[in-house]
């Protein structure tokens, strides 16, 4: 018998478990009913694609057992999926395979109803027995493997595994519950369960108890062995949707997305015609919290005529749309493709294409009929939208529609489309700003002459704003302006003083003198009320932010962006510096170079 601890995030994920989500224990019977019909889904797919399995007998199935007698009550659960060998146990049981689960753990404050909600985002699987539970023994075998194993553990920082035999390939996880769960050893309690949370698993689940028989006068006269068929188990997919009630798609949503919340909408399609096919995608509440990581686990997997295919293929979403769950079923495909077939296949393309045009549908109307919920929504995915926009060059208008923003005139976030119905009668651009913190960009000095002629600037502080906006160049045919290039001032042209402007003119010259390459230019500002001055980058050059982005990223042979400092007319310092402008200690530079600031 081979002793293992668990990974340290094991550990400390284990602990988690048992401190935030007792209030939802009974989903450790959903994670493992989940895992089971994985297991199925699996091995079905190689008896029908595999010669080695081809010839196998297989009734895929799901039997629950309990007893409550001994001194210890035990809940087993048993499948004839694909199992595990030694390894696959190592890796599975003990430790967490998801990326960022690190960065996860970082995130939980310690507080037991904000962690639940966070542990339910990550999907905790397996690890959930161990709120009902103070040992699990699993039993497996994986298919094409004579050998079985033993996995077992309490839970507490190790775990053994050693060799011992099961008749057929699969899985039998039997629990010892402990105080918390001994109410699972009941025929009542799993039937609720089992029907609450897994009634739509597409494999049947048989309860095995047994059933206490009277006498005519209502004595007891024994019990006879009994199986029950729990689940319909016909698959959800298969269902016409006007069969499927709210909350069963709830229910598949959780089981699929592993969350304990309900999803914030879905969208069921059933397509018949050219091409047949289903799709049902969920949005959860809360994004998932590897939604910004490179490596990110997609969330849609793939059927192919309800034989499941896979789970792990980033291309049945574009990235931006990354954070929907959800099930595509085919009934075109081939069952045996390839991934390589899979990435170029034109059925898949088309049902991905319209999939994503359903999908916008869906965010539109909601935007417009349920606008709370949509601020909820833009809460969780403005920026993958925000990206959409840079990346989905054909729905690009409807996604333009959908992002929000914050603005100088509207509380809360707001849309283009309602910025446009503001804008002033002869305004010309919409005029954005843009900067990594709100508050910052809130008091910059280059709003003050927009708020002056009570022209609307939206703020623009997410990262990828920077990069997608100015890409993106218009809206309804208005240009989008940032108000920190150089050129967008036309809508306060007519303020310029020309007599200013010369009055300055050796003020100027002498600032260029004494900044000589530090900037590009120095010019008066129409943009300033309160402020001296300020910096602007020019219409061509990209912004400091993009520059430092771009040489972040490795772009080194950027020639340097320089600024063009714009100086108010009207300032006291400025009109100070013109009464100076012959004075000996302003011609030596120290007050220029340490009293002006943008
Ligand atoms: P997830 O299901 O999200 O991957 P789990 O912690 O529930 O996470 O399970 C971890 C892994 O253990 C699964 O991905 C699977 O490879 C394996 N596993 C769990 N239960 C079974 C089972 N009944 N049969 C075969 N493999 C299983």
């Amino acid at each position: 018998m081979a002793k293992h601890e668990f990974q340290t995030e094991v550990n400390q994920l284990l602990n988690l478990i048992i401190h935030s989500l007792y209030s939802h224990k009974e989903i450790f019977l959903r994670e493992l009913i989940s895992n089971s019909s994985d297991a199925l889904d699996k091995l079905k797919y190689l008896t029908l694609t595999d010669d080695a399995f081809k010839s196998m007998e297989f009734d895929p199935r799901i039997d629950i057992e309990f007893s409550e007698e001994n001194d210890k009550k035990t809940l087993t659960l048993k499948d004839n999926g694909i199992g595990m060998n030694a390894e696959d146990l190592v890796e599975s049981l003990g430790t967490i395979a998801k990326s960022g689960t690190k960065a996860f753990l970082g995130q939980l404050t310690g507080d037991a109803r904000k962690d639940s909600n966070l542990i339910g985002q990550f999907g905790v699987g397996f690890y959930s027995v161990f709120m009902v539970a103070d040992r699990v023994e699993v039993t497996t075998r994986k298919a094409g493997d004579d050998q079985a194993w033993l996995w077992e553990s309490d839970g507490q920082g190790e775990f053994e595994i050693a060799e011992t035999e099961r008749e057929q390939p699969g899985t039998t996880v039997v629990l010892y519950l402990n105080d918390e769960g001994v109410e699972y050893a009941s025929r009542w309690q799993i039937e609720q369960t089992v029907k609450k949370y897994s009634n739509h698993i597409a494999f049947p689940i048989w309860l095995h108890y047994e059933k206490t028989e009277y006498d005519d006068e209502g004595k007891e006269k024994g019990k006879t062995p009994t199986t029950e068929h729990i689940n319909d188990a016909v698959a959800l997919l298969k269902r016409s949707k006007s069969d499927i009630s709210e909350e069963e798609y709830h229910e598949f949503y959780k089981t699929l997305g592993h969350d304990t919340e309900d999803p914030l909408f879905y969208l069921h399609t059933q397509a018949e015609g050219t091409m047949e096919y289903t799709t049902l995608f969920f949005v959860p509440q809360k994004a998932p919290f590897d939604m910004y990581q490179v490596d990110y686990r997609p969330g849609v997997k793939l059927y192919v005529k309800r034989v499941f295919i896979t789970d792990d293929e980033k291309e049945l979403m574009p990235t931006y749309l990354r954070f929907v769950r959800g099930v595509i079923d085919s009934e075109d495909l081939p069952l045996n493709v390839s991934r390589e077939i899979l990435q170029q296949n034109r059925i898949l393309a088309k049902i991905k294409d319209s999939s994503v045009k359903k999908l916008l549908n869906e965010f539109t109307r909601l935007a417009q009929e349920e606008p709370e919920r949509w601020i909820e929504f833009i809460e969780q995915y403005n920026r993958p939208l925000k990206e959409g926009l840079y990346s989905d060059f054909g729905n690009r208008e409807a996604l333009m529609d959908l992002v929000r923003f914050k603005s100088t005139k509207a509380d809360g976030w707001t849309s283009l489309a309602e910025y446009k119905e503001r804008m002033l009668p002869d305004q010309k651009a919409i005029y954005y700003i843009t900067g990594d913190n709100e508050a910052t960009l809130r008091r910059s000095p280059l709003l003050e002459a927009y708020t002056r002629k009570d022209i609307e600037v939206l703020i623009m502080a997410e990262d990828v704003d920077e990069l997608v906006i100015p890409s993106v160049g218009q809206y309804k045919e208005t240009e989008l302006k940032a108000v920190n290039r150089s050129d967008a001032g036309e809508d306060l042209k007519e303020e310029k003083d020309e007599t200013k402007d010369k009055e300055l003119k050796p003020v100027i010259e002498r600032m260029k003198t004494v900044l000589g390459d530090r900037v590009k230019d120095v010019v008066t500002s129409v943009r300033l009320a309160d402020s001296p001055s300020c910096m602007v980058v020019d219409q061509n050059d990209p912004t400091m932010q993009m520059a430092q982005m771009m040489k972040a990223m490795g772009q080194a042979d950027l020639p340097e962006v320089k600024p063009i400092l714009e100086i108010n007319p009207d300032h006291a310092i400025v009109t100070h510096m013109k009464a100076l402008e012959f004075d000996e200690q302003f011609c030596d530079g120290g007050f220029l170079r340490d009293g002006v600031g943008g």
